[in-house]
């Protein structure tokens, strides 16, 4: 086979398994379509006289729409021992098929199928979660040799002591200590933080974080599993394996409702001869009828439509739940916690004074800022030429440009040398000099303060920060009003901290945070108030997200954050909040009736069946009647 055919034949392999997994996910969905469909055909048959077809219908229905959901009933019987409503409702479709019942038998399976399927499609998603977070590491670093010569290596080969090259916009490998150079780096992944960090030698840099803008050697300080990035992964896998108390309290009823049917179905199979003598017929007929009316097929739908429903309700409303459970914790909940850049703030830097040299105007000022950081991508840059509000057009031509990494930019305009940033670069005595002239106005330390030179001397300085949304307050307000506890945990400065809880109405806040202290953080919330929500943007936010009983991410944090979150606020609305809550108190209440209702019906149908009253169509008809009417109450959460 020549190379062209061999290309052409991989190529043709892949598609096919492309097709494949594209097609996946969906198999039991199929599944449980098309047994619908044979059902539907088995009835027809049935009706025009051919039994055997209908049979076989029938029969392929059973094994096409049962087929997942009894495997999967099977295997974790096996696998912990214990029954399950998966072994139940074989168990009844297959003894109803026994004593001639095929379509009554086969639609049981067909709607539990559908259910099953719909419950797969939440759970899949929570698994591709990690996926994301461990894109975010680089693969390969390039590592410079004894001799000076560079070369590509993997991370998993990097030993500590090795000496790294990285350039401007690639991610730092691993944690290390910069040797040579100076930059600024993105370390939003740890820090949740969008200003970049300055570092110059001997600063510690971390895996996971963007170098902005000049080329560092770094020298490796920490294994590749012992990153503070590493951790982060670790706490979110962690976090994700633990059980919600609810969900192991379903998993254990379950396995007792099961034990219970079957032990009964048991005793009606054996019993009422000797005791109430009925003929050997009339009780396994009455067994049979027992069996399907015992199975939970209204319990079940007692709680997925109506999440569905409130589901998507919520998307409407830019509230976007990754499943059931969620929405259902989410009206439990009795404290949220909330990052703070980016979340409670917009995490973009404002401008919120600008003070001129006497004899220069605030216009003056911008008019030169704005002219120097046109070309930055820097978050204060953008800030400042946004408060000038000119567009390049109406911006002067800068000559001799020159943007020194971590301190500012210099450049000429109209024959001055503008030099903008830090104090240090400006001249340190001038600058605070000017600072303590105007003292009381930039005291609040969240601000970040960026010092203007021309000719003359210092010509002013411009004041940025990060403020509140505007719907924060309302937000926090109605969640008060709700009787929810509210909490700020953020990486920020105490300061800083202080000045945008009081601005907020926060109940309370922690300052400092790494990743690790928001999951202690969130641990210590749940033991005082059980049910807690953590409210983040960020991927230091991610371990805090899935460690909460709810994580909520917003729509334009990181992908991680949106990932691992289990309610995303699409259009950052926090306000939203407050209608999440309700939403899900009212869905709580419509499936306590829909649980109350089923429940009856099951007692009303057992009851008549022991009473000779019910016979097997009836059975299916009121059992599959209640799971309709639980469904229809469900919908109502539509509106
Ligand atoms: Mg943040």
């Amino acid at each position: 086979m020549d190379a062209e055919a061999k290309v052409v034949r991989r190529h043709v392999a892949w598609r096919q398994y492309d097709w494949f997994r594209r097609i996946k996910p969906h198999l039991e969905l199929i599944a449980a379509l098309v047994s619908g469909l044979l059902i539907a055909a088995g009835w027809i048959m049935d009706r025009q006289g051919f039994v055997t077809a209908a049979v076989v219908s029938y029969l392929l229905a059973f094994v096409i729409g049962g087929y997942a959901k009894a495997k999967e009933g099977i295997e974790s019987t096996i696998k912990d021992r214990k029954l399950n409503v998966e072994i139940l409702m074989i168990l009844a479709a297959i003894g109803s098929a026994l004593i001639g019942y095929w379509s009554e038998g086969a639609i049981l399976i067909f709607i539990f199928a559908l259910s099953g399927a719909l419950e797969t499609y939440t759970m899949n998603r929570s698994s591709r979660e990690i996926s994301a977070l461990l894109e975010l590491q680089p693969e390969t670093a390039v590592r410079i040799r004894d001799g000076g010569e560079e070369e590509t290596v993997s991370v998993r080969q990097l030993r500590v002591g090795d000496i790294l090259l990285i350039r401007p916009g690639e991610r730092i490998p691993v944690d290390g200590t910069i040797l040579e150079g100076s930059t600024s780096l993105d370390e939003s992944a740890l820090t949740g933080e969008s200003m970049p960090v300055s570092k110059k030698m001997s600063d510690e840099v971390y895996a996971g974080t963007v170098n902005l803008r000049g080329t560092i050697t770094i020298v490796m300080n920490k294994p590749a599993s012992e990153t503070l990035f590493q951790k982060i992964i670790d706490l979110v896998q962690s976090a994700q394996s633990e059980k919600s108390p609810s969900q192991l309290f379903i998993e254990r009823f379950e396995n007792i409702y099961v034990k219970i049917v079957l032990f009964c179905v048991g005793l009606m199979m054996v019993l009422p001869p000797f005791a109430l003598g009925w003929s050997w017929e009339e009780t396994w007929y009455r067994a049979m009828v027992l069996l399907v009316v015992a199975s939970p097929c209204a319990l079940v739908a007692s709680i997925m439509p109506a999440s569905l429903s409130a589901i998507s309700n919520g998307a409407r409303n830019g509230i976007l739940v990754k499943g059931g459970v969620h929405l259902e914790n989410l009206g439990k909940i009795r404290a949220v916690a909330f990052d703070k850049t980016g979340t409670l703030t917009k995490g973009k830097p404002v401008v919120t004074d600008v003070i001129a040299r006497e004899g220069l105007s605030e216009q003056d000022l911008l008019y030169h800022a704005a002219a120097l950081e046109r070309f930055s991508n820097h978050p204060l840059a953008s800030a400042i030429v946004e408060r000038s509000g000119l567009d390049s057009g109406e911006l002067p031509k800068v000559a001799d440009m020159e943007d020194i990494a971590g301190y500012g930019i210099r450049g000429t305009v109209n024959g001055i040398l503008w030099t903008i940033g830090k104090a240090e670069f400006v001249g340190r005595e001038e600058a605070e000099q000017f600072a303590g002239s105007i003292g009381p106005k930039l005291a609040d330390q969240g601000r970040t303060v960026v010092y203007m030179r021309d000719d003359q001397g210092i010509a002013g300085v411009i004041a940025l920060r990060d403020v509140i949304r505007d719907e924060t307050v309302n937000a926090i307000r109605s969640l008060k009003r709700a009787g929810i506890h509210t909490m700020m945990i953020t990486g920020d400065s105490e300061t800083t901290a202080a000045a945008i809880a009081s601005e907020s109405g926060i109940d309370a806040y922690t300052a400092g945070c790494l990743p690790e202290r928001k999951v202690e953080a969130i641990k210590e919330l749940k033991h005082r108030y059980r049910t807690v929500a953590m409210v983040g943007d960020g991927i230091n936010d991610a371990p805090a997200l899935a460690a909460a009983s709810v994580g909520i991410a917003m729509g334009e944090g990181t992908d991680v954050a949106m990932q691992t979150a289990d309610v995303i606020l699409v259009k950052n609305d926090l306000e939203k909040l407050a209608y999440a809550v309700k939403l899900s108190r009212r869905m709580t209440r419509i499936v306590k009736q829909n649980i109350f209702f089923s429940i009856s019906m099951i007692i009303l149908l057992i009851i008549t069946n022991f009473m000779h009253v019910l016979d097997l169509p009836l059975g299916v008809i009121g059992h599959e009647g209640s799971t309709l009417l639980v469904i229809l109450n469900g919908l109502r959460l539509l509106r």
